[in-house]
């Protein structure tokens, strides 16, 4: 039932907070290598999909596959180690330690159990650890000069964007083979959205699977292949970019005519 080529494929998920239904028999495909993206109103379920897919909330039914095998039921930490990694719409970074360190730990949190450890208990040869620094020298390498030059400052010293670019850092620091995206604009300007998109192309280019939740349509257009638009827990359209712009239902869901 799982198709070949398909990376994720997430089928009549329910998600039930007491009495609200925040996700509603959703059906969605990500196909192995394409970039598909997710909008809707907030509270439309956007961030719970993503908390479903990663073990942080449980479905209430569904079943959601990453190549072939079933991610529901795995803790966090399990669904990580499958490839999946993700960002947060709410920065999660620890901000007393430097960028180096935050994106460390994201790579640690892969090879060894205890996000800790690659801090504050190295258990690491010294090669090992040369090479895991080098490794997240080169990631945050690829947002430019953002990053490396700030590589050993604190986190809470650095900009909103900067802590944005730290966050997908760490998301890619665990070699991830989908990464998923939450809001990765929301509180940019519009140059460093531009810039943003640009780089998350480049990570498609690259060999990336993503999954995008975004509300800056101009951003949806040039990154995604196939928009899923969500309006109180049910997946209302899906299409092209453009097709959706163009879709009656999804403007009535955004300007609640
Ligand atoms: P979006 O990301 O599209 O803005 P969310 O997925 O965050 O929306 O939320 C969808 C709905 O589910 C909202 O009504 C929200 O208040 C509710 N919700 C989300 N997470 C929880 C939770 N852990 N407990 C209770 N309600 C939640
Ligand atoms: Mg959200």
């Amino acid at each position: 039932e799982s198709t070949p080529g398909n990376a994720l494929e997430i089928r009549g998920v329910t998600v039930k907070f007491g009495g609200l239904t925040a996700l509603n028999n959703v059906d969605l495909t990500v196909p192995a290598g394409g970039v598909v993206a997710v909008i809707g109103p907030n509270g439309s379920g956007k961030s719970t999909l993503f908390n479903a897919i990663t073990g942080l909330v449980q479905a209430h039914s569904g079943s959601i596959k990453f190549h072939g095998a079933e991610l529901l039921g795995l803790a966090p930490h399990e669904v990580l180690e499958r490839g999946v990694a993700r960002t947060f719409q709410n920065i999660r970074l620890f901000p007393n330690l430097t960028v180096l360190e935050n994106v460390l730990i994201g790579q640690h949190s892969r090879l060894r159990t205890g996000p800790f450890a690659a801090v504050f208990h190295p258990p690491w040869t010294k090669a090992e650890e040369e090479g895991a620094r080098k490794w997240a020298l080169d990631i945050i390498g690829l947002f430019g000069n953002r990053l490396t030059p700030r590589a050993n400052q604190t986190v809470s010293g650095l900009s909103y964007a900067n802590r944005r670019r730290v966050e997908i850092s760490r998301a890619l620091a665990s070699k991830p083979k989908i990464l998923l995206l939450d809001e990765p604009t929301a509180g940019m300007n519009p140059n460093e959205t531009l810039e943003l998109a640009e780089q998350i192309k480049s990570l498609h280019e690259m060999g990336l699977t993503i999954l995008l939740i975004e509300h800056k349509l101009d951003v949806v257009t040039k990154l995604a292949d196939t928009v899923v638009v969500l309006d109180h827990g049910d997946k209302i359209a899906e299409g092209r970019p453009d097709e959706v712009r163009r879709n009656e239902e999804v403007l009535t869901a955004y300007l609640g005519r």
